[in-house]
Parts: structure tokens; sequence; C-alpha cells
């Protein structure tokens, strides 16, 4: 077995020649030996970890959802059973803030078959306690759910599914490749012919040469899958992540190490991948798929139709002085227009015939 990612990648590149950007970031995200998610030693969230997340930054986020859910499970019937799902849950908080909200509705609660996609282990690890008591169902991926009724969630998980770059050079659409070489390492080239996945743009960009468009096979499958579902056996799915509201040029794949910026290539395998959802591509799929949608809404609007300034003022009102500023500190982060408010987008994806709050 080779000591590194590195050394793994550039004997494949060196054999079979450059490899596409979704296969360098799959990799680096997921190779079951070093990928960054697949790691037991990795420990992406939260302030010792490399970046932070909304469920993380305040229990508010996850009560609204909570509320949500139940506005959304009731309109669709109150299925039971209901699989509620989580795609890629983290340290388990968000959901924990759901289930908590779940204790005061005994019928959805009753009702709940908890079902949670996650490949990195030591991730699951912290959800099972995170949910002690609930008797979570762990998935490799969103295929592999139970048929029936959904309500599903997920938090800045399409950011961290590989994307593919297309780059407009010589009056051509052509792909962006990683290439290895001795002297140089790990380095960008370009296909040398057209991308046939030029075919899948919208056609009236207008691209300058060096114009980069991101397209991700690997979103278009998990929100098709999520669609289906929903109009074959009903329900309902928030996604939450940062990303474009329509699809359009523009170059966003980073990669953050300890909450800072470093070079896509520098260091496969430990540091975070992610790059923009491209919310026109979400919704467009999504429809195809047969489902309902509404939005994108910014993150701050959703949150504040929601009602966060209301409930963050109740809880203020039992709470000691530090808590009640951690309180504002977290609606200010979530909803700020310089911070997550405006950059983050929401979706519902429903069955026709609910009216998703906040949209
Ligand atoms: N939703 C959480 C965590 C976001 S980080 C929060 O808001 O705090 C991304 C999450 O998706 C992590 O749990 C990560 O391990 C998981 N993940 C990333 N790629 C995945 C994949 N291909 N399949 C399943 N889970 C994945």
């Amino acid at each position: 077995m080779p000591a590194s990612l590195a050394e793994r990648l550039a004997a494949r590149i060196a054999a079979t020649g450059p490899i596409t950007v979704a296969d360098y970031m799959a990799s680096a995200l997921s190779d079951p030996d070093f990928g960054y998610y697949a790691r037991a030693d990795s420990t992406p969230l939260g302030a010792p970890g490399d970046f932070t997340t909304a469920p993380e930054i305040s229990q508010l986020f996850g009560e609204l959802i909570g509320a949500w859910l139940i506005d959304c499970w009731r309109q669709a019937g109150s299925p039971d059973p209901v699989n509620l799902v989580e795609l890629g849950p983290g340290r388990g908080t968000l959901m924990a803030d759901i289930m908590r909200v779940a204790r005061a509705v005994p019928e959805w609660r009753a009702a709940i078959r908890l079902h949670l996609v996650e490949i990195n282990p030591a991730l699951r690890r912290s959800q099972a306690a995170a949910l002690a008591g609930e008797a979570p169902v762990w998935h490799d991926t969103p295929a592999d759910i139970p048929d029936g009724p959904i309500m599903l969630v997920a938090n800045e998980f399409l950011d961290a599914l590989p994307i593919r770059q297309l780059v407009f050079w010589g009056g051509k659409w052509r792909e962006r490749t990683v290439g290895w070489s001795a002297e140089a390492g790990f380095h960008f080239t370009l296909s040398p012919g057209v991308s046939a996945l030029s075919l899948l743009m919208p056609p009236d960009l207008r691209p300058d040469q060096g114009a980069v468009f991101e397209i991700s096979p690997a979103v278009f499958g998990a929100v098709t899958e999520i669609g289906r579902r929903i109009a074959r056996h009903g329900g309902a799915a928030l996604l939450v992540d940062y990303g474009r509201t329509a699809s359009g040029l523009g170059e966003s794949l980073q990669a953050v190490r300890r909450h800072r910026m470093v070079p896509v290539l520098e260091t496969p395998g430990e540091a975070d991948l992610s790059a923009h959802v491209d919310f026109g591509a979400v919704t467009r799929v999504a429809r195809e798929a047969g489902a309902t949608v509404a939005g994108p809404v910014t993150q701050g609007a959703f949150l504040e139709a929601l009602g966060i300034g209301a409930r963050a003022d109740r809880l203020k009102q039992k709470a000691p002085r530090d808590k009640a500023d951690a309180l504002d500190a977290g609606v200010r982060r979530l909803t700020g227009a310089d911070a997550m408010g405006t950059l983050f987008k929401a979706v519902a994806i429903t069955a026709a015939g609910i009216v998703p709050a906040g949209f």
C-alpha cells in the first residue's frame, strides 16, 4: 500500500494519464484509506476542526428545521411510518436538535424511522453518541434508504460532492484535468478535445478565454434520487448549502484546512474540498425527477420567515446574560448578509400539494 494519497494518485496518473477534477475530488474526500471524509482520524467540524457549520453555531437552526419538518409531514398526511433521513449528518448536532423538537409531538416522534447517510467512520461514532436512544440506521449512499415516504434534510452535503470543471480555451469547452510529473508535482491540465459535458451547459453563456463552468454529475445523481423518491412515495426534502441561485460561469472549488484556505492540489486527503452548489441545476433536476420545488431563497430570508428572531427572544427570556448574547450572535451569523445569510441558500423539494414554510 502507498504511504499517502499523493503517492497513490501520482502512481495512477503516471500509469493512465491525467484524471478529471471530479476524480481528484472524489479520491481526496473519500479514498477508503486516505480520503478526507473516510479517514478515521479526520476532525472536519467545529472550532478545533477545519470548518464550522450552521447547526454547530446555534441550536436555533436545528429547532426551526425540526418544526419545518413537522409542518411538511402533517401536510403530507402524517404518514406513519416515515423515513426521517439526513445526508451527511456531521457530528449529529442538527439531528439531535430535530429530535428534541420531535419529543413535543408524540405522533411524529412515533412515526420516525431514522436513517443517516454518512461515509466517515469517526463521524458515525459522534452521531451515535449524539443520538443515543434514537436507533439510527446508517447507509453509504441515499440509494440504500428503504422505500417509503421520506422527510429529508441535508446541510452542507451537496458542496462535498465531486464537481467537474470545463474551461473555455481556444473557442472550445475543454475539461480541466489533474496531471502529475516528478518536476512539477500535481498540476492542472486540459483535455485535448471538446468535452461532451458542454452539451449539458446552459446555451446563453458568453464565455471569454479561460472562463470556467462547474458541473456536478454527483449532485445531479443525489438530487434525482431524492426527487424520484418524493414523487413516488411522498414527503419533503430541505437542502441547505452555500452556492449560486442560477447556473453560470465561475470557479469555486476550494480547499480548507484548520479554518484557512490552502491550494486545492497541495495536500490531497488532508484538506476539505468543496464547491459552490449550482441551485439552478438542483431545481431543474428535481423537477425533471417529478417533484415540486420551492426556492432557492437565501438562508437569512428562510430562517427569518420561520421566525428565528421570535424564537431567539423567547429563549433569551429564560437565559442568563452570556447565553442570551450567544443566541444573538448565532442569529447574526446565520442570517447576516456579511456572514452566512446570503451566501447560503435553501431549496425545498416536495410532493405535489405541500406548501413548505419559509419560501
Ligand atoms: N451536515 C453537517 C456536516 C456537514 S460536512 C453539518 O451541517 O454540520 C459534510 C458531511 O457529509 C460530513 O458528515 C461528511 O462526512 C459527509 N459526507 C461527505 N461526502 C459524503 C458522501 N459522498 N457520502 C456520504 N456522506 C458524505
